[in-house]
């Protein structure tokens, strides 16, 4: 029994191997516009680009303006061509024959190896290589093929100039924390610092829920030295020296005020 048993594992075994299936072409990653949450940028295309499907980038004073990875992946190049081409350039591998360009840097935040995900901050908007203003052009390939690019599945404009809302690592919620202050209640404020009037307290102790952060007049409390403020109503704000949140600074996810 026990030898026929195992000649029966060899056998599925054996069988489970022919019956693999090639693996699935590989889904496109799903690819967000190259810039921080929320920001609107003009997205050109133009026939006479090269390569012919990449968008450059602009927006008012747009040197320095932080770029980010329009998709999860591998840094695969950090390159600078000098007063040529690209200049310096950023590319991202992100599977699947798929990769994005990042040029005319004007400084590079990442390494070759190094994993992003969406939102990580690659480098800065400059004008390096063969560019004659500051922009950020832009390219998504398969295969090394220059592709027609699309943000969040949806085609950009061929050909012509349209304002891209970046939708890139966009995960606001909510944080909560704990006041404690060894006693006392805490004084709300309807503003982010303590020159606001008083709204209100709440007690030691208590739960809050925090909407959003932003900075104001430093306060030090039971959790150290700190100039951020906790909005935990409409036109209610605490200072987040004396709220425990789990975090040291700001709440990952939390967004500005
Ligand atoms: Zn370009």
């Amino acid at each position: 029994m026990r030898r026929r048993w195992w000649s029966l594992v060899a056998a599925s075994l054996l069988v489970t191997g022919v019956l693999v299936p090639a693996a699935p072409a590989w889904a496109a990653p799903t690819f967000k516009v190259p810039f921080p949450c929320n920001q609107s940028w003009s997205g050109q295309t133009r026939s006479d680009h090269s390569p012919a499907y990449a968008v450059d980038f602009n927006r008012t004073d747009d040197l320095g303006d932080p770029v980010v990875a329009s998709a999860p992946g591998t840094v695969d190049r950090v390159t600078d061509l000098g007063g040529t081409s690209y200049g310096k350039y950023v590319r991202i591998d992100h599977g699947g024959g798929y990769t994005t360009y990042y040029a005319h840097l004007n400084g590079f935040n990442v390494s070759v190896g190094q994993s992003v995900g969406y939102g990580k901050v690659i480098g800065w908007v400059g004008s390096t290589g063969g560019s004659t203003g500051p922009h950020l052009h832009y390219e998504q390939r398969l295969n090394g093929d220059d592709i027609k690019v699309r943000f969040n599945g949806t085609l950009a404009l061929y050909w012509g100039t349209k304002t891209y809302t970046s939708g890139n690592n966009c995960t606001s919620g909510t944080g909560s924390g704990t006041v404690d202050t060894a006693g006392t209640p805490l004084t709300v404020r309807s503003g982010p610092g303590t020159g606001y009037s008083s709204v209100g307290t709440v007690a030691d102790g208590a739960k809050v829920t925090i909407g959003c952060q932003t900075s104001g007049t430093t306060v030090t409390g039971t959790y150290g030295t700190s100039a951020i403020w906790d909005r935990i109503g409409s036109g209610r704000f605490i200072a987040d020296a004396y709220v425990y949140t789990g975090h040291d600074g700001y709440i990952p996810n939390v967004p500005r005020c």
